[in-house]
């Protein structure tokens, strides 16, 4: 069997601290549990790209990715991710990145860093604190090395600049310049010439869109929801929110978003309400 469809899980952080678009250590372990007992393949980009281009790809194919780089990404999912041998993305918001310090300790281990509310991760970002909030380049390094995690770009600044400039060239050339920023620093850091890029907060227009391709970015992800189809549209990448819930809520979802079919009749049915 291949896969018909191929679903891309959205995640960004993963800590016992509530708070927005935050999954408990304790679901994540048991969703990535299921994964890895149920036999699905965590692919990586390269996996995407291929299947867009109508290779095949075993079926229970799909794309775990994290948005941002918060250190809880490093303390929380990599342990859980690496014992299971799973596979995932992570989009870096490049100048939130910290250039100083080694690799800090995992969840339960001595020493290991605490972790913030997203709340307080924006707060501390904003006040020039990012290193009490993301992952530093030792511990991307120390992940990527081990084959666990894969590393793209989320920008550099993750500015709305649509929201910022007042003017199109202002926006453009604001936006130009913050791609062309984090692809750099992607190159500098990991050797990469990366072509994988994913909005903040989702947003985009033609405009982005025209200057990402311009910039090298072949394969942009949004938060529309929705599965990849083979032949679907790279430049315009649905994603699927995942829930602080256990198992039981992924394998539903998985169902749906495994179905091209049954993506379409959920859809039109979430469209309704
Ligand atoms: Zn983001």
């Amino acid at each position: 069997m291949t896969a018909r469809a191929l679903p891309i899980l959205m995640y960004h952080h993963v800590c016992p601290q509530p708070g927005l678009v935050t999954l408990s250590p304790e679901n994540f372990a048991a969703q990535m549990e299921y994964l890895a007992a149920s036999g699905y393949h965590t692919v990586g980009c390269a996996g995407l790209e291929s299947f867009l281009r109508g290779e095949p790809l075993p079926d229970k194919s799909l794309l775990i990715t994290f948005d941002d780089g918060y250190l809880d990404n490093y303390v929380y999912a990599y342990p859980i991710l690496r014992r299971l041998g799973l596979h995932a993305v992570i989009f870096l918001v490049t100048d939130w990145i910290g250039e100083h310090g080694e690799a800090r300790a995992l969840a339960g281990e001595p020493g290991a860093p605490s972790t913030l509310n997203h709340r307080q991760c924006m707060e501390v970002v904003a006040a020039g604190r990012a290193d009490a909030a993301m992952m530093r380049w030792s511990e991307v390094l120390r992940m990527r090395d081990e084959g666990v995690f894969e590393f793209h770009s989320h920008t550099a600044s993750h500015t709305r600049w649509d929201k910022r400039c007042a003017h199109a060239e202002e926006k453009s050339a604001a936006l130009a310049d913050d791609l062309q920023r984090s692809r750099s620093t992607l190159k500098q850091q990991l050797g990469i010439e990366d072509r994988h890029l994913c909005w903040p907060q989702g947003y985009f227009d033609a405009d982005y869109q025209r200057i990402a391709a311009a910039q090298g970015f072949t394969h942009l992800y949004t938060t529309q929801p929705g599965t990849v189809i083979v032949g679907g549209e790279a430049t315009a990448l649905p994603r699927i929110v995942v829930k602080d819930k256990g198992a039981g809520w992924l394998a539903s979802r998985l169902r749906i978003y495994q179905s091209p079919l049954l993506t379409r009749w959920y859809g039109r049915i979430r469209g309704r309400r």
